[in-house]
């Protein structure tokens, strides 16, 4: 496994296996501090493709100024040593001086689709992982870019970026992996004490509980809202930012659920913590069953 922090490097690289060697090439975009919730899409990534890259690198462009960008944990050993163990062909790991060089000023946004939830909540956040996603695909031309349910927005808008800018990648986006407690893996679980960690299931208890009145036969959305903040509210370490039904492609609120998916979103403080999960209600796909386990 080599591990490549320079741009050009890795563009010759990956242009050599797609146009001399003819491999397809499998991509995980990750900020580190790898889990299971990564692996999963390493693990999808290596079953469908010749040449697995990661790339490991914390973004700054879609840090607010008030968030953990400097605190985020960074541990590029145990991740490379992880990524060797799951048979990963290339690391790219640049420094944010090579992904956003003195002088650099083109950012990319969606518009529409990141005004709302996370989009609301972080401002800026979108068009940061907008940008760093367009710069990775350039740089590496993959055949197929992986990512995870568990940030269901992040997928909406990246198949749209995809599509918008004509990048000739397709989007996977493969299941949230969830710890036996059913709290969704995150490289910010790390910052949970033991109690915060115990009160953090209580997310995933609300979408089960959701999704239990869904399947009862409920499809009025302040109703099923209503379920999952109650849920939440009876946790007193977790401080609700957002419980939300949206059409699960178009990202539209819903007032209430018909033929069409709809995702149900919760971000939620627990501490100082922010957490995200998620489970779409209606037509189950593979990558949204709420029950998926490590
Ligand atoms: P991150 O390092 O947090 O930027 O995440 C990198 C990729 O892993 C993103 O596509 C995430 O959606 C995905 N991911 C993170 N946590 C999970 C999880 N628990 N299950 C599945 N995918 C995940």
């Amino acid at each position: 496994m080599e591990i490549i922090s320079r741009r050009k490097r890795m563009m010759s690289l990956a242009r050599r296996l797609r146009r001399e060697e003819n491999r397809t090439i499998g991509f995980v975009p990750t900020m580190g501090a790898l889990h299971e919730g990564h692996l999963s899409l390493i693990h999808e990534a290596r079953a469908m493709c010749d040449v697995v890259v990661v790339s490991v690198f914390v973004n700054p462009a879609q840090f607010g100024a008030m968030e953990d960008f400097k605190a985020y944990p960074r541990d590029l050993t145990r991740d490379s040593a992880l990524l060797a163990e799951y048979n990963v062909d290339y690391v790219f790991a640049p420094t944010v001086e090579e992904m956003y060089p003195a002088g650099f000023s083109t950012y990319v946004t969606v518009e529409g689709l990141t005004d709302k939830l996370e989009g609301a909540a972080r401002p800026g956040h979108f068009r940061g992982v907008t940008t760093v996603v367009a710069i990775l695909l350039n740089i590496i031309k993959p055949d197929f870019i992986f990512f995870g349910q568990k940030d269901a927005q992040q997928a909406i808008v990246i198949k749209q970026l995809v599509r918008d800018l004509a990048f000739a990648s397709e989007v996977v986006i493969a299941p949230i992996v969830r710890e036996e407690s059913g709290l969704a893996m995150s490289s910010r679980n790390i910052y949970l004490t033991n109690e915060e960690h115990r009160a953090a299931t209580v997310l995933h208890r609300a979408l089960l509980k959701a999704h239990k009145a869904y399947d009862d036969g409920e499809r009025n959305g302040e109703r099923l809202i209503e379920i999952a903040r109650e849920t939440i509210e009876q946790e007193p370490l977790a401080r609700i930012d957002y419980v939300s039904l949206n059409d699960a492609e178009t990202l539209k609120p819903l007032d209430k659920i018909d033929d069409r998916s709809a995702l149900l979103s919760i971000a939620a403080f627990i501490g100082k913590t922010r957490l995200i999960d998620n489970v779409v209600l209606g037509k189950t796909k593979k990558q949204d069953a709420v029950g998926a386990k490590a």
